[in-house]
């Protein structure tokens, strides 16, 4: 049966993943539709996505977005929290939409871009998103051990979440310990023996991802020189625009003198790695030299040169960007790493047709790129084509009741995790800060997670 517009049942969307891109969707869609629910999923027993696992420690402001529409969302009394629970596990897409007019999968970009070198899976070589996964305490990855007794370590990529990694490597123990890091990545990462992060970037300082504001936080590190290693003609550019300003900053600190700190942070531009050496586990980098080509496009893009060196390290971070992963029952874009879509309503690519009450926002939608903000429109623009095929009468009427959906939740996952439970989560987390002296001591293992909720 067609729902014949708006107005006649009030809409029920369900929204698979907590993090921005889902908090933003359920209060946008609250707010234009004053009728609506939602009943909001997440696999973890925390919600808050990348805000509260991916952010960085010292940028305690930015994972605050969450707690602040959740509540948003809570207040309107027409949104539902279901934590602990895994979409495609403990409940199928046929069976949400069962229940709900429509889905929106706000699931993110867990997987990572491989470098596709050799020696990239020995142990010591990491993705980025397990090193951030650690030092956040998400309970995936409490068990997980880095190795920080080692000289230098290697950061590969030139994005933000690279200059994320360095500062985390290179940060006082006295400043870890004002942040809600981890308490296991506290105590492994105060006992470092690192003295030097190379940062590898396959460009040049001109066509580096990172930002101006992540860029000025390096010089702001205790103990830490920062130096640059690029042509110092690529440094140069007198313009106005954000490029010309990131290229003032890296100009400012190659030419700033040494200050003969403990630590050494080198930003090293045109050069890729080629090969990750080590018999038992990661020893070296091979690396070559790159020149810039440009492309049939008119982009700029890196070329081997006959340049080549090794570098000793210990440690290899892999920063070269997230990769969405396939969510079950939906057709995926598996080039792209997106579930394919127009305007965030999903699309079958074999027979163009839209699929059913099924839309999509954030990372899974358009890519792992943006920052926290970017998230905003696009959970507008997905809202709005939901609305519109809503009030079109494109979407089925659920059979089942919001009480159907409680019983068939908690048969299926008995220990769920609501809002209510979240919040025992944080104030045990805060309590346990303020005993020991700390913004908040974060739960890290499955099992004290729920038993503070329950
Ligand atoms: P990103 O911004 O897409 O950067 C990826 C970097 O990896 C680029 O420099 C890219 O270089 C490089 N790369 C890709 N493939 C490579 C290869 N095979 N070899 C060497 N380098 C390679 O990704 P990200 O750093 O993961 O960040 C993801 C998003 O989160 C971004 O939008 C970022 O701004 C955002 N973020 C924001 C913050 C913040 O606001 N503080 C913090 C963390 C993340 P090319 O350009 O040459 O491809």
């Amino acid at each position: 049966m067609s729902y014949p517009g708006a107005n006649a049942s009030p809409l029920r969307v369900a929204i698979v993943g907590s993090g921005p891109a889902g908090l933003y969707a359920a209060v946008e869609l609250l707010r234009r539709n004053a009728a609506a629910s939602v009943e909001m999923f997440e696999r973890l027993p925390v919600p808050g996505g990348l805000a509260r696992y991916g952010v960085a420690p010292d940028h305690a402001a930015r994972r605050q977005v969450c707690g602040y529409y959740a509540r948003l969302a809570v207040a309107s009394g027409r949104f539902r929290l279901h934590a602990n629970l895994e979409v495609g596990r403990h409940v199928t897409h046929t069976e949400l939409l069962a229940h709900c007019h429509a889905v929106i999968y706000a699931s993110g970009a867990a997987g990572d871009r491989r470098l596709g070198i050799p020696g990239e899976d020995l142990p010591g070589s990491h993705a980025a998103s397990e090193f951030v996964a650690w030092y956040n305490g998400q309970p995936d990855f409490a068990q997980q051990r880095f190795r920080l007794d080692t000289a230098r370590a290697i950061v590969v990529g030139n994005g933000n979440v690279a200059l994320d990694l360095a500062r985390m490597l290179l940060m006082s123990g006295e400043r870890l310990r004002t942040t809600d890091v981890a308490d296991h990545a506290l105590d492994a990462l105060a006992d470092s023996q690192i003295r030097e992060v190379v940062i590898l970037g396959r460009r040049g300082p001109a066509q580096a991802a990172f930002t101006v504001p992540e860029l000025l936080e390096l010089g702001e590190l205790d103990d830490v020189d920062v130096v640059i290693e690029a042509p110092r003609d690529l440094l140069v550019d007198d313009g106005a625009s954000t490029q010309a300003m990131r290229l003032r900053l890296l100009r400012e600190h190659a030419e700033r003198p040494p200050r003969r700190c403990t630590r050494r942070l080198v930003l090293r531009f045109l050069t890729s790695p080629v090969e990750i050496l080590g018999s038992e586990r990661v020893e070296a980098v091979r690396v070559v030299g790159n020149r810039l080509v440009a492309s049939a496009g008119g982009t700029l893009r890196a070329e081997a040169t006959p340049r080549a060196e090794t570098l000793e390290a210990g440690l290899v971070l892999r920063s070269v960007g997230y990769r969405g992963r396939p969510v079950p029952a939906l057709p995926f874009d598996d080039m792209a790493g997106v579930v394919p879509n127009r305007n965030g309503r999903v699309y079958d690519p074999l027979s163009n047709a839209p699929v059913a009450g099924t839309y999509v926002a954030g990372w899974i939608k358009r890519g792992p790129s943006g920052v926290i903000g970017t998230n905003k429109p696009c959970a507008h623009e997905t809202v709005t084509v939901l609305l519109d095929d809503a009030a079109a009468g494109r979407l089925e009427r659920p059979r089942k009741s919001p009480e159907d959906l409680s019983t068939l939740l908690s048969a299926r996952q008995p220990s769920l995790v609501d809002y209510a439970g979240w919040k025992r989560i944080e104030r045990e987390e805060c309590d346990l800060g303020s005993r020991r002296g700390r913004p908040r001591v974060r739960l890290e293992r499955w099992e004290d997670l729920l038993r503070a909720a329950h």
